[in-house]
């Protein structure tokens, strides 16, 4: 008799309380409905989706029978607040890029910059834009404040359904599979592991760091050598006139000099900056993530072997700033962070002229540009915008997605692809000047699509493609640099990836440790391909997609 009363009351309250129920479906359930529009996930994750997120939408809307109106709505509010930005967040990749957000990409999203954010948002806002997000945070506010009705069951006379409610809720937590598929549960879970992963590993270097860990060099110290590394932002050599492009994006960079050395298959880990960086300069494998933390970084291994190490950069890093990879660059022995500046990279080169004035024997200078990242207006000055497909009628696509728009956000890319040939030529042009026996290597983090393939601009691991991660890798080399290293070899067809930066850097400089590994070293005699991954992708199953996006375009 209890029990009917129960399911009979439970009936009602569904009839009685749509407000309830349509609250927690606006909540809930837009995203994994609309799963399917994803290209990077499967029917059974976006079936699995929809079954929990609607299982926990039933779950709480049973639990909340048991609650006063105002704890209803205190909770419903308290939700709100939880899936609001999530739930923008998923349903704007969903709906612009036919793509479910992954975890490597939550992570991303933790560490934006807000300076970077507020530039992206300034950028793209319209007010549309702003009246959709207007429209959109109202609804639930609305049915919010039109609940109505009271605690139907008492929880005391129903413990046992309480318990089974309060328990599923918990179990929508702590178990995987469902909080996997309930997206704002896995954003939130995705944050905590990240922050705690933070907490780890800055405990764990700090630690080593105190044990000795011996580095020995191949060439005598009387040799002073100056080694500068620069990491480029979102260019693909796609957009390089270097390797290949229509357009003349490299006026300075030129294959004729014979001491620039220019790879032609290079390709980054992943197609974030976060992952990239935390691979390049450490030693983390893909099956060994705590190589991150066990095995020395860069900086470290250059202070090691009495380096005097410098870190210049144009991307904000440090302070409220913070990234999983500010401890590596911290590092260094010499920072500055021209980036507070906002100025296009050209702001790094008074920075680089002090640090090579110091004439300390063995240098390490490591420079980190905004290069070519979105919005690309804002990576270049005035002079530098030379590109326009009014002119030059370069753009001859005739797919539809080939909007004004999109041929502009190709010029502004190319104009400063243009301003990053300016740059680098400069910084070598400086090393050149300072007159030692010295090297530069340039690479981009990772590369970038600006509607080579699609209707889409930028770099996300949900849309992987080749143009993300082929990347181009140079290096410059002074006359007597490596006088006494014959030994190095510069095969520019090698495959390689940036994941093994570490071991041919430190070949590069003639450094040597445990785990050293020189069939990884680019620069070795005993260099041996391997297979190169892109997130959890070959490289090689990259291409085929990319090849497939090709042929439907
Ligand atoms: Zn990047």
């Amino acid at each position: 008799m209890e029990k009917q009363s129960f399911s009979s009351k439970l009936i009602e309250a569904f009839k009685q309380e749509k407000f309830l129920l349509f609250c927690l479906a606006y909540m809930l359930l837009p995203v994994p409905l609309l799963t399917p529009l994803a290209k990077n996930i499967g029917l059974d994750d976006c079936l699995w989706s929809v079954f929990f997120s609607t299982l926990l939408l039933l779950t709480i809307f049973v639990t909340m029978q048991f609650f006063a109106i105002k704890t209803v709505k205190a909770c419903c509010s308290v939700l709100l607040i939880f899936t609001l930005v999530p739930s923008a967040i998923f349903l704007a990749y969903l709906l612009f890029a036919q793509a479910f957000l992954l975890s490597d990409s939550i992570t991303s999203i933790f560490e934006t910059n807000p300076e970077e954010s507020k530039e992206f948002i300034a950028y793209y806002m319209n007010p549309f834009i702003t009246a959709g997000i207007v429209a959109y945070a109202s609804i639930p506010v609305f049915m919010i404040f039109k609940m109505r009705g009271n605690g139907v069951f008492s929880i005391c006379r129903h413990k046992v359904p309480f318990s089974i409610c309060i328990t599923m809720l918990l179990l929508f937590v702590i178990f995987r599979p469902a909080a996997h598929s309930v997206y704002f549960i896995n954003f939130y879970k995705t944050y905590i592991q990240y922050k705690k992963r933070h907490y780890e590993e800055k405990k764990e270097i700090a630690n080593r760091l105190k044990q000795p860990f011996a580095v020995s060099k191949l060439q005598p110290d009387t040799l002073g050598q100056t080694l500068v590394v620069i990491i480029g932002e979102s260019l693909t050599r796609h957009h390089m006139s270097l390797y290949g492009y229509g357009r003349k994006t490299n006026v300075l960079l030129n294959r004729k000099d014979s001491s620039l050395v220019v790879y032609d298959d290079v390709v980054s880990p992943q197609v974030h900056t976060i992952p990239v960086i935390r691979k390049v300069m450490t030693f983390l494998e893909r099956n060994h993530a705590d190589y991150f933390s066990k095995r020395p970084s860069l900086f470290e291994l250059f202070n090691r072997a009495g380096y005097e190490t410098y870190f210049i950069s144009n991307q904000p890093y440090g302070g409220r700033y913070e990234t999983s990879y500010d401890l590596l660059l911290t590092q260094a022995k010499h920072q500055h962070n021209p980036s507070l500046q906002k100025k296009p990279d050209g702001v790094v080169f008074p920075y680089l002229q002090e640090a090579l004035g110091d004439k300390k024997k063995n240098k390490l200078i490591v420079i980190h540009l905004m290069g070519n990242h979105m919005a690309y207006i804002f990576r270049y000055p005035k002079e530098y915008d030379v590109f326009h497909n009014d002119s030059d009628d370069f753009i001859r696509s005739n797919a539809k997605y080939m909007t004004p728009e999109a041929v502009k956000t190709i010029d502004r890319y190319d104009n400063s692809v243009r301003y990053n040939d300016f740059v680098i030529s400069n910084i070598i042009q400086f090393v050149k000047k300072s007159n030692n026996s010295s090297a530069v290597v340039y690479f981009s983090d990772h590369g970038e699509e600006v509607y080579d393939l699609r209707d889409f601009a930028g770099h996300a691991y949900e849309k992987v493609s080749s143009y993300m991660c082929e990347i181009p890798f140079l290096v410059w080399r002074s006359p007597s640099f490596g006088n006494y290293r014959t030994d190095l070899a510069f095969d520019t067809k090698r495959p390689f990836s940036t994941a093994d930066f570490l071991y041919s850097i430190t070949d590069l400089a003639g450094l040597r440790y445990e785990n050293f590994d020189a069939t990884r070293s680019l620069f070795n005699q005993a260099f041996k391909p391997r297979e190169r991954y892109v997130g959890e992708y070959t490289y090689q199953e990259v291409k085929d997609m990319t090849k497939d996006l090709e042929h439907s375009k």
